[in-house]
């Protein structure tokens, strides 16, 4: 047995505390009967729905995909463009990725269809290190690293400490690859820290989230992260 709000956010339903308001705004019924205190533990066979619609205990799943470019990151489009879930043949539950990536960007991301593990990697105090390398034009001196890591304002926002290494600079090109480490999720973050410092991105791609990496997985290929993975990241 186990509490209802956290089968709830298991199931993908929201957030666990959520989950909880729904429960004490009277959303939720477990065997047809409204359940408003936050106490009560649910079993496999008891039915649960919110707003009248029936929640799917799915078994969790946790997913690491290498994005390719001109994909997006949600589970359907509405002009029909390559959503990465047509890259994940073979998974019943219903997964969702867990932020997102540009549609030009490639990459690491996460798909799952818990609702509890994508809020607690998504939530902006947990400071995940996010690790991209980007083709960006012209060749990065000292002073435009230093702004990066110490953070550039972008619509507003100050964004945090980050770490910026060149990788290789090419002055025939006068492109440089850089290495970027940040830890908020901001929309086209990378790109507009750049941006802010005259470089702009010309191809962008996540090497790494947290201790996770793409390693070993082609573009398009997808892996399940090891219950050992999970657990350190939970
Ligand atoms: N920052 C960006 O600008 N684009 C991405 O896809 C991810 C981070």
């Amino acid at each position: 047995m186990e509490r209802l709000q956290k089968v709830m956010a298991h199931a993908g339903v929201d957030s666990r505390r959520k989950c909880e308001q729904l429960i004490l705004d009277g959303r939720v019924k477990v065997n047809g009967q409204v359940v408003r205190e936050l106490g009560v533990k649910v079993g496999n066979n008891d039915r649960i729905e919110v707003d009248e619609v029936p929640i799917y205990k799915e078994e969790p799943r946790y997913i690491l995909l290498n994005k390719p470019r001109a994909v997006i990151s949600a589970v359907s489009d509405d002009k029909n463009r390559r959503v990465v879930l047509d890259l994940i043949e073979g998974v019943s539950e219903r997964i969702y990725p867990v932020g997102r990536l540009d549609y030009d960007t490639t990459g690491l991301i996460i798909l799952t269809n818990d609702g509890e593990f994508a809020n607690l990697l998504m939530h902006p105090k947990h400071q995940i290190d996010k690790i991209y390398v980007a083709k960006v034009k012209g060749i990065l001196n000292q002073n435009a690293l230093n702004k990066l890591e110490r953070g550039v304002i972008i619509d507003g926002k100050k964004t945090s400490k980050a770490k910026a290494k060149v990788i290789s600079s090419n002055p025939n090109n006068q492109t440089s690859i850089v290495e970027l480490t940040i830890h908020e999720g901001w929309n086209h973050q990378v790109k507009k820290m750049f941006e802010s410092v005259g470089h702009p991105v010309m191809k962008l791609k996540r090497e790494r989230f947290a201790f996770l990496d793409i390693r070993g997985l082609e573009v398009s290929q997808w892996r399940d992260l090891t219950a050992f993975e999970v657990d350190k990241l939970f």
